[in-house]
């Protein structure tokens, strides 16, 4: 693997950097202090093509590779991270499994306004029972006519309340073996029966909408069916392989400010005389965290390539994801503890980064989680 960027990635990663510091940054602590969705950001990263990067420019989109959309994931997350984690949700969980598993219909259909930054999109997997267990998916589709009619539960799901479409995990039957058929189910979001309830308190990533959403006698025709109608379990997996780049590469970019954040205020900061950035114990911190982001981000450019190049990359974007969201952590309370009681306090941001990248363990699938799907790969 050849680890310069190309000239389109470099193209890229300047763009969205000036974009990001520009228009992303200054708007952060507002968006964590009211937990207001950043509405108009979007618009504008719609208007920019980033909603569209990994997509063909039939589909609406720029035409890009996964590492191109990882930058832009990395340079707006470190920006803020409750946009960079619904940046990451839209394009991933959104958009992309229309990409890998839509007919052409569908794509030109649900896709296009997606990927052109029209709509965003939102992926409901997760329901109060259902969470590392996804399998144990309790919402129902039942095949009346033409039409498929839901009813079930989710929780947790990013974006839903300013969505377009939201692709919606059911069972739809039994298998042979008397388990249940999950499938994977197109739901724009004015359907009748659609209720989104955004009432989350979060610790983190406070701007980034998180929805439940109920769905009562929910009807659309049986054509949004995505994909292989008994593989939804088999698609979401490789949905959530794909997602797991971008929060990883989201990891990295909070990670990063974390430490970039810490550099400044070691080299400003005195005691006993010199800038702390002097003391040995400083300077550890600060090639650890270094270390472990740039050994993070070579692992998310990795799993990009290796799926840009059609070859097998979960196990290399669980192993991106799980190392990209502890060391990012790490780095994150490291931040802190260089700051001291300052950074405890809110108005020097690195409190804030501890917070979001928190979700990066837990969101699409757990450290324990990437642990097993490791594990399975290896034995
Ligand atoms: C802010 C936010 C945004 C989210 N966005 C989305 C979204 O857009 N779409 C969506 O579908 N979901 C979304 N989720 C849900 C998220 O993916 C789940 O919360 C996550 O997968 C964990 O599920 P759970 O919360 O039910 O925890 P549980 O599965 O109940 O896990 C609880 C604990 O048990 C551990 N555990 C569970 N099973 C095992 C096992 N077999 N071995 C070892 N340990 C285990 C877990 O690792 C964890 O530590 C989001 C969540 C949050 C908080």
């Amino acid at each position: 693997m050849n680890f310069e960027l190309t000239k389109e990635q470099q193209m890229v990663k300047d763009m969205v950097k000036e974009f990001a510091e520009k228009e992303v940054a200054p708007k952060a602590v507002h968006v964590d202090k009211t937990g207001e969705f950043p509405v108009q950001t979007f618009e504008k990263m719609g208007q920019l093509g980033l909603l569209g990067i990994p997509f063909p420019e039939k589909y609406g989109g720029s035409g890009g590779d996964t590492i191109s959309y990882a930058i832009a994931v990395e340079e707006i997350g470190k920006a803020c991270g409750s946009t960079g984690l619904s940046y990451a949700a839209a394009v991933s969980l959104g958009a992309s499994p229309i990409y890998y598993f839509g007919t052409e219909e569908q794509k030109q259909h649900f896709l296009v306004p997606l990927a052109s930054g029209k709509g965003l999109g939102a992926f409901g997997l997760t329901e109060p029972n259902a969470g590392s267990d996804a399998g144990g998916t309790r919402t129902k589709a039942v095949l009346e006519g033409d039409e498929y009619v839901i009813n079930g539960e989710k929780c947790f799901i990013t974006n839903a309340e300013y969505a377009k479409t939201i692709t919606v995990t059911a069972v739809t039957g039994k298998d042979e073996r008397g388990k249940n058929i999950i499938s994977a189910i197109l739901v724009p979001t004015d359907t009748a029966g659609l209720t989104i309830n955004s009432n989350y308190e979060k610790l983190g990533v406070r701007g980034s909408n998180t929805s439940e959403i109920i769905l009562e006698n929910v009807r659309v025709p049986k054509e949004n069916l995505l994909g292989d109608p008994t593989g939804g379990f088999k698609q979401f997996l490789y949905t959530l392989d794909g997602g797991r780049i971008s929060i990883a590469a989201l990891s990295v970019g909070i990670a990063q400010a974390a430490l970039e954040k810490a550099i400044n205020y070691a080299k400003e900061r005195t005691q006993f005389g010199q800038p702390i950035a002097k003391f040995q114990a400083i300077q550890f911190k600060l090639a650890d965290m270094a270390m472990e982001i740039e050994l993070a981000r070579n692992m998310v450019y990795k799993a990009a390539w290796l799926k840009d190049n059609g070859k097998p990359f979960t196990k290399e974007s669980a192993y991106a994801k799980l190392f990209a969201s502890e060391a990012g952590f790490r780095a994150c309370n490291q931040a802190v503890q260089i700051h001291g009681g300052y950074g405890y306090m809110r108005e020097y941001e690195v409190e804030r980064y501890l917070r979001d990248i928190k979700l990066m363990e837990i969101g699409e699938g757990t450290s324990e989680i990437q642990r097993l799907v490791i594990a399975r790969q290896l034995v």
